[in-house]
């Protein structure tokens, strides 16, 4: 590793800065972990392009993140190089064109400026347009798949452009979460967003955040911590569920979660809030065990009562061992 960081400080001289040892806690909104080895801020989309082909070429361990809003750190830190994508151009036309690395939130106002629709939906989903293609955020019955018409990326060193379906997305998924994923550094999209009245958008946009703001909870937290369940024949068995959730077949996780009497439960610094059961909370000073743990107590009471196993949405990232 500390060979391939030297090659790179050398191959890329003036166009990067690789800083060593840098505290997770800093880059994640959980604000829980260790610390990264290596962590390198990229702005540019050339240089961040480069950058990923030669570290899938040369093999060296790396993770991009964007602004840490959909991930938990080992508390062991990250022993590879943590690239931080802050591309973050943004072009709303006939065309929409934006790089990964800006704020989904950017993107919205933007969109809604220029009388764009399609993305009201993400209003308030915190984190890069990036970390949104790769779980396929979404609300509202929406996601971000439905706005894409194109993806570039570098995969296996070769930077291209794709079809969304290349990406393989699903609910909360695309081919990045699958278990050993291809290497792919997501650059940027293109989107259709078709024009509208504006006030048409304001207003779904309105009402979204306040929706959102409603069920919120306001400590440092990663959103959602698991993924809602799926299933048609389940959901008839469940009771309390409405008429909507049983026709869809969507089982709340948080639903689950409040009817085991998970809200409020702590460990260590860790909380599931009374506001909502879905949201494991830092109260300041958690370490990634206490969130770890806590989940692990929410997957075994749920498991225990409905025979279900949540499913993270939350992505594990670094150094974790059986043992946490
Ligand atoms: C308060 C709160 C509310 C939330 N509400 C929602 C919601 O309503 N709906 C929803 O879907 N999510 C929600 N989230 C989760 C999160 O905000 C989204 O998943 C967001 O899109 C993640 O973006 P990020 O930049 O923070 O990704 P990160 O956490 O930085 O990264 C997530 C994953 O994507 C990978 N990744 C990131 N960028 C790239 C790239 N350029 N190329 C390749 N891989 C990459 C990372 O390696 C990591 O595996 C919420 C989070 C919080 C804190």
């Amino acid at each position: 590793m500390e060979s391939a960081i030297t090659f790179l400080r050398e191959h890329f001289a003036n166009e990067i800065t690789i800083r060593e040892n840098v505290p997770m806690s800093h880059y994640t909104t959980l604000q829980a972990g260790g610390h990264a080895r290596y962590l390198v801020d990229v702005g540019r989309i050339d240089v961040f392009a480069k950058l990923a082909a030669v570290v899938q070429t040369m093999d060296v361990r790396y993770i991009i993140l964007g602004s840490g809003s959909n991930v938990l750190a080992s508390d062991k830190g990250i022993e590879a190089l943590v690239i931080i994508n802050s591309c973050a151009r943004i072009d709303i036309g006939e065309e929409t064109y934006a790089e990964t690395g800006c704020w989904l939130q950017d993107l919205v106002l933007k969109a809604a400026q220029k009388n764009r629709t399609g993305l009201e939906f993400a209003v308030g989903i915190p984190g890069t347009l990036g970390g949104a293609l790769v779980s396929n955020a979404g609300a509202y019955r929406s996601n971000i798949e439905s706005t894409l018409t194109a993806v570039e990326i570098v995969r296996d060193g070769e930077r291209k452009w794709v079809k969304p379906d290349y990406l393989e997305f699903k609910y909360r998924d695309s081919i990045l979460r699958r278990q050993d994923p291809p290497k792919i550094a997501l650059l940027s999209v293109r989107m259709n967003l078709s024009e509208d009245d504006p006030k048409q958008i304001y207003d779904r946009a309105r009402e979204f955040q306040r929706q959102r703001i409603m069920k919120q909870p306001p400590h440092a937290s990663a959103g959602s911590f698991f993924k809602n369940v799926y299933d048609v024949e389940l959901a008839q068995e469940i009771e309390g569920l409405t008429d909507g959730m049983r026709a869809n077949g969507v089982i709340p996780a948080g639903y689950l979660m409040e009817a085991c009497g998970l809200k409020g439960h702590i460990e260590g610094r860790a909380c599931i809030t009374a506001k909502h059961a879905n949201y494991i909370c830092n109260l300041g000073g958690a370490t990634a065990q206490d969130i770890k743990r806590l989940a692990t107590v929410a997957k075994k009471r749920v498991f225990d009562r409905f025979g279900i196993m949540l499913e993270e949405e939350v992505m594990y990232i670094g150094d974790w061992d059986d043992a946490e």
